[in-house]
């Protein structure tokens, strides 16, 4: 493995600029035992920090592959970033997404001027799409995780928030195929291995969870969750954010729908912030008892690109269906 170094961080942050945008770092609220801060990737001009490896990696391509389009396959926000970004740089892009993605994502990416192309009940048959399009068409393949060049742009939240509060102890990351958490953790633990890495992941298909904890990637099955922008295999022949992950993350917690929940609900009536489940697991983790803090601890908050009618339902107490669960509502009242 190859992977990026510290250098790839620092020339991604000047690559996406303009594009992405540099993040406040606010306080919380929140009562965790320890000073909170919360890193609002929910402002970015896409919904998500996703757009900082999506602009990263689109700013690498020549002529040619501008040309020919750019393909991926995502859970909603990659796609809705590579769109963005795409459109910005005049660059075709197609988007492969499973039924798994709820509409306001499928949407989202339409509105930007991408081809969608809904196809398949997971991540992984959505990657099958976008690997034939690759192969007929010529099109470049923007992977949404799994690429030295999207992580050192996620990277760049871990940048930003160093400069923002140099004291930092600990950096809570939601974790799915670990780009993000990858990311930054290279630049955390490059400026002090003492920096603690917390990734946090539903229990509901943590496919990096449970990679982690057999020693190489491992194939779970995907199903429906709160959490939906953290779903997705880390695929078996991972190449960057495997290693990078099992050398750089300190803990991982799990949690279940109840508790995402929960955390969603908090996030908005302690912080009053909009997010998505995926962006609450840090709050629902503190809820949960899983998350003991010591020292200034930054939330990364990955993206605000929640259902509307869910998120409201949510906040208001009232059962969600995820799946073949019912959530919340009179049992967590
Ligand atoms: C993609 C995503 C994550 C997880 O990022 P990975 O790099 O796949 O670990 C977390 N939160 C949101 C909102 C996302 O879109």
């Amino acid at each position: 493995m190859t992977g990026p170094v510290l250098v790839d961080v620092l020339r991604a942050a000047r690559n996406i600029a303009g594009t992405a945008i540099r993040t406040p770092l606010v306080p919380s609220a929140v009562d965790a035992g320890a000073e909170v801060l919360l890193k609002l990737e929910t402002l970015q001009p896409s919904g998500a920090f996703k757009l900082r490896g999506a602009a990263n990696a689109l700013s690498q391509l020549d002529e040619n592959a501008r040309r020919r389009g750019v393909v991926c396959c995502s859970t909603g926000n990659h796609g809705r970033a590579v769109a963005y970004a795409a459109r910005r740089l005049d660059i075709p892009a197609t988007v492969c997404l499973s039924e798994l993605v709820p509409d306001n994502k499928v949407k989202a990416v339409e509105a930007l001027g991408a081809t969608v192309c809904r196809i398949g009940a997971s991540q992984d048959e959505a990657q099958r799409e976008a690997t034939r399009l690759v192969d007929e068409r010529g099109m470049t393949d923007i992977p949404p995780f799994d690429h030295a060049d999207v992580i050192a742009g996620q990277g760049t939240v871990g940048l930003e928030i160093l400069e923002q509060r140099p004291d930092v102890r600990c950096i809570v990351i939601p974790l799915s195929g670990g780009g993000l958490a990858a990311g930054i953790a290279l630049v955390a633990k490059t400026v002090d291995p003492a920096i603690r890495i917390v990734g946090i992941s539903m229990s509901r298909g943590a496919a990096m969870a449970a990679s982690l904890e057999a020693g190489q990637p491992v194939d779970v099955t995907e199903v429906a969750t709160l959490a939906d922008s953290l779903g997705g295999g880390i695929g078996l022949c991972n190449r960057y954010t495997f290693e990078l992950c099992r050398r750089y993350i300190d803990d991982v917690i799990v949690l279940d729908e109840a508790e995402i929940y929960a955390g969603m609900r908090a996030l908005f009536t302690v912080d009053r912030l909009v997010a998505e489940g995926a962006s609450a697991v840090s709050h629902a983790a503190v809820l949960a008892g899983k998350l003991e803090l010591h020292g200034p601890t930054a939330f990364v908050i990955s993206g605000g690109n929640v259902d509307m009618q869910q998120f409201t339902r949510i906040v208001n107490g009232d059962p969600v269906e995820v799946g073949e669960l019912t959530v919340g509502g009179r049992q967590h009242a």
